[in-house]
This record gives structure tokens, sequence and C-alpha cells, in this order.
């Protein structure tokens, strides 16, 4: 199928800059040439007016958890949904993403490998779907982030051959993981704001323990993201070669100093602790997560700051999943952005480019340029002016087929 897009503005994050009516042909999955308003448009193309649209490529969310729908607790949904109710509830999520402009996810973290089922009937044609690059099951210590603090009598939820004590288990835990599908490897290297009985600063797997799971990574040629908060964590993964830092509130100069030398991407997460510090107790999310999320988006401003100064990669990510953090709601992440000083532009670039680099796809995705494929997401005014409008997606094509219009 032939199709010519016009535009009313196409952003190039490529090098920042905003095209006037420039028209997009795509053929089959990719995008053909470029062309400005005058030249005519070749015969057996239909045409798609977007010419009162802000026209860019499809957004790509660094960070969601398809399995997980914005409840303020999610211990009812673990121990009581099947795998089946999961996996069902994750494909809803993820056409949400996909209907807010986000055409490619990163789930950094499913249930039962649910996220390596959905990326497999999505890539089938199975279900509509967004493209998804996908961790499998999060891994992490004995009474970590990732393990589900039930009481010692009811089964956990964090396989044992996930669990991470030792060299040899990060070894195990990568390995399963790649074993059933993971396309990269997620590890907690520091406790959380949502897991019960963790100290959100405190560091929890060892310097070797993390070197081990990037060894097995970097075998397989996948890449790496570490959850972490706490500055000995950020900085001990850092040191051991990830490819990310999620969240990364508790930053020190010397965390962005070795980020800066290692090439490290940061994925800031502004919305998952603000969702629940706005909704809070009142919210029904429990006291000590509040606690929790207060304490790690204090300084989160000026680190950020500090990372946009100094030239860190900063990638778009949402956790989308968490509390009160809504798929398909994710593009408030560019508001809050901004907020906490992001141009818009910088914003709209960690969501394309930046990303695309990250998932070592940039030769597929992240820029509108001939090769491509044509993922594209329009939008009702221009973001680069109010970056509200990042939260009202009117198109989306993903491998050149409408699926939002
Ligand atoms: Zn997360």
């Amino acid at each position: 199928m032939k199709q010519a897009l016009k535009c009313g503005k196409l952003f190039c994050p490529q090098d920042g800059k905003t095209l006037k009516n420039a028209v997009v042909l795509v053929d089959g999955s990719k995008i053909l040439a470029l062309q400005g308003e005058h030249e005519a448009i070749p015969d057996g193309f239909s045409v798609i007016d977007l010419s009162d649209k802000f026209v860019m490529p499809g957004l790509i969310d660094a960070h969601v958890h398809t399995s997980s729908s914005g409840e303020p607790s999610g211990t009812a949904r673990q121990v009581t949904q099947t795998l089946g109710d999961v996996a069902f509830t994750a494909m809803r999520n993820a056409q949400q993403d996909l209907n807010a402009g986000f055409t490619t996810l990163r789930d950094a973290g499913c249930t039962g490998f649910v996220d390596v089922a959905l990326r497999n009937a999505i890539n089938r044609g199975d279900v509509v779907g967004p493209r998804m690059v996908v961790a499998g099951v999060s891994m992490g210590s004995t009474g970590g982030h990732a393990d589900s603090h039930f009481a010692p009598h009811i089964q956990n939820t964090l396989l044992p051959d996930l669990c991470i004590n030792g060299v040899e288990s990060a070894r195990r835990a990568a390995r399963y993981n790649l074993k059933y599908g993971a396309d990269f490897l997620k590890f907690m290297s520091t406790g959380g704001v949502m897991s019960l009985g963790t100290t959100v600063g405190a560091q929890q797997l060892t310097y070797d323990e993390i070197a081990a799971i990037i060894e097995i990574a970097e075998m397989y040629g996948v890449h790496t993201a570490t959850h972490a908060h706490g500055t000995n964590g950020i900085k001990a993964a850092v040191r051991a070669g990830v490819t990310s830092v999620e969240h990364g509130m508790m930053l020190d100069d010397e965390a962005i100093d070795l980020m800066l030398q290692k090439g490290t991407h940061l994925t800031p997460t502004i919305i998952a602790a603000e969702r629940i510090i706005v909704n809070g107790e009142a919210g029904g999310i429990a006291g000590w997560a509040v606690q929790k999320a207060r304490q790690v988006l204090e300084n989160h401003k000026a680190g950020l700051q500090k990372c946009l100064a100094r030239g860190v990669k900063l990638n778009f990510g949402s956790d989308a999943g968490t509390p009160y953090n809504f798929h398909g709601k994710q593009g408030y992440e560019f508001e809050l952005m901004v907020s906490f000083g992001f141009t818009p532009a910088q914003a709209l670039t960690a969501a394309t480019v930046t990303n695309s680099q990250l998932l070592r796809i940039q030769d597929k995705i992240g820029t509108v340029e001939p090769g491509k494929l044509a993922d594209i997401a329009a939008f009702a005014g221009d973001p680069l002016d109010d970056i509200k409008v990042m939260q009202d997606c009117r198109f989306v094509m993903k491998d050149g087929v409408v699926v939002k219009n």
C-alpha cells in the first residue's frame, strides 16, 4: 500500500528542525521519501491529510510495565490473577500506549513472561499493538525490589531461578530470562518506592552480581537496564557497564561523571514518583510508599538539571503501570520534563532518537527518514510552544498501518 502524508509541521529530532508542509511518502511498512509541498504526489499514493497537525516519529516509551495498570497497590493482582488475566490486561495497556502515540515500548519487567507472549503475538499479527522490546521478569536479590515481600508461608512471586544471591545465581537468572525470550536484562540494584520493606537508597546487588549479569548480556548481544535510586547502587551498575539507569533519583556529581565516562543512559521517570505523591494515602497508596516517593523526588530536579547541562544521554520513560500512572496517559511526563528544565525539543528527542539508540534500533525507528519503518504520530497543536499538546495524540501509524486517525 502506498500512502502520502501531508504534514503541517514535521519534527526532525535528528537536527531539532521542524519542516513546514512536508509530504512523507510511505510504501508498505517503510518511509520511501520526503518531499516538499510543491512536488507532485506520485500516482498510486492515497493521501492522508495531516496539514493541520504536528507530525513526528512514533514515540518510544523506554520504561513501562504492561502487566500493571496504575492500581494503588499491586498485591491483590499478584495473588488473585492468573497469567491469562495478566495477558489480557497487558494487551489492553499496550494498545492504550499505542493510541497515545507510543509505537514502541520497552517493557521493563512483567509478570510471568507475559511481555514476551504479547510481543510475539503482536509480531505474528495476531493482535494490534506497539513494537515491544521486553525484559521478561525483573531480577533481584532475596527481599529486594523485585521480590514480592509476601508473608513467608505464602509463595513469593519471584521465581527461584530469578532470585540473585551470589554471582552464580546472577548468571543463572540472566540466562533464564534470555531462555524465555527477554530482549534485554533488567535488574534491581537498589530498593524501590513500591516494595514493602526495602530502603529506597540502599544497594541490593553487589558489584560482582551486577557485573555477572552484564557479562552474560554482552555474550548474548543484548543491553541492560537497572532500577536504581540510591547513589551507591547507581555507581556500582554504571561502573559495571549497565546500558541504562532507570529512575536515578539520588544522583551525585561522581555518578554523573561516571555516566558521562561510560556513555550510560538515564531514564528519569519523574511521573512515577509525582503520581504517588499527588494521589497519596487519600488515593489508597501505602504511607510508606508515599514517604519514599517524596524522599527520591526531592533531589531529582537538581540531579536532572546537572545531567542536562553536562550532556548525559536522557531517555523518555514513564514507568506506566505504577500507581495512578495509567497507560496511555504518559504524555504527561513530557510536561514534567519541561517543568524540570528540558526544552520541549529535548523532551521530544529523548522519546525518539535517544530512545531508539538505547534500544539499539536507531537504524529502523526514531526519525522520519527514507528507509526507516513508517512509525508516525501526530498531535493537534505545536508541542514546541505548548508541551501539553503531547497528551492529545490524534493520529498513529505503525509499520505503515494507520491504527488511529
Ligand atoms: Zn519500573
